[in-house]
Parts: structure tokens; C-alpha cells; sequence
């Protein structure tokens, strides 16, 4: 299923490039390309990461996208809108686990789920 997604992506994407005028990507390139989801060719934020990072400015100041925290998982030092923020409670507050090591933790206990 997951494969199959990819390869309508890498369809897609090729489509948009060749309109341009653009050689299209091959599996390996596209892979590498997709690697990084968050940001597209030109560097900017996918659009639901500058809707959170939007949120964060509003909620804790503009601070955000300048100060730094260190991740309790992978202990680097990261800019605070590469940290998940929860609103759910009485107060917003930020994790201190960074997204990267938040998804993966994620995706971990799915696979730990379906194995059972
Ligand atoms: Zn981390």
C-alpha cells in the first residue's frame, strides 16, 4: 500500500516537472528528494508546518523561531518550532522531544501494534 503511494508521487511530481520544462526525476533521486517532507525544492515549509509555526508565534512570541532547546531523546540543540507543541491542557506548552524523534517514536509503537 505504502508503494503504492510512492509511486503515484513520484508520477505526480514528474508530470509537474516536465511541464516546467525539467528533466524527470528517477526512483533514486525522487527518494532522496522526498527524504526531507517538511520542505519542498525551494526550502519553504510545507504549508501545515507554517501553520504550526504560526500558532507557536501567536501562543509563545516570536521568540520561537530564534530560541534554542536542547531534545531530551536525541540531545541536540534545536530551534524551539522543531520541538511538537501540545494545546490540549490547561496551558500550551512545548514538548521536549523534538518532531523527528517524536515521529519515530510514533511510528515505532504503530509497528509494535500491528505485530501483536
Ligand atoms: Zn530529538
Amino acid at each position: 500500500m505504502e508503494k503504492d503511494l510512492k509511486l503515484i508521487g513520484i508520477e505526480n511530481h514528474n508530470s509537474r516537472r516536465r511541464k516546467k520544462g525539467l528533466e524527470p526525476l528517477t526512483k533514486k533521486e525522487f527518494r532522496k528528494y522526498t527524504r526531507n517532507v517538511s520542505k519542498d525544492a525551494t526550502g519553504r515549509n510545507a504549508p501545515h508546518v507554517d501553520k504550526a509555526i504560526e500558532r507557536m508565534k501567536e501562543t509563545f512570541g516570536k521568540d520561537v523561531t530564534r530560541k534554542k532547546k536542547e531534545c531530551f531523546r536525541c540531545g541536540k540543540n534545536k530551534k524551539l518550532t522543531e520541538f511538537v507543541c501540545r494545546y490540549d491542557g490547561k496551558e500550551p506548552v512545548i514538548n521536549n522531544v523534538c518532531k523527528q524523534c517524536e515521529s519515530k517514536r510514533t511510528s515505532e509503537w504503530a509497528k509494535s501494534r500491528k505485530s501483536r
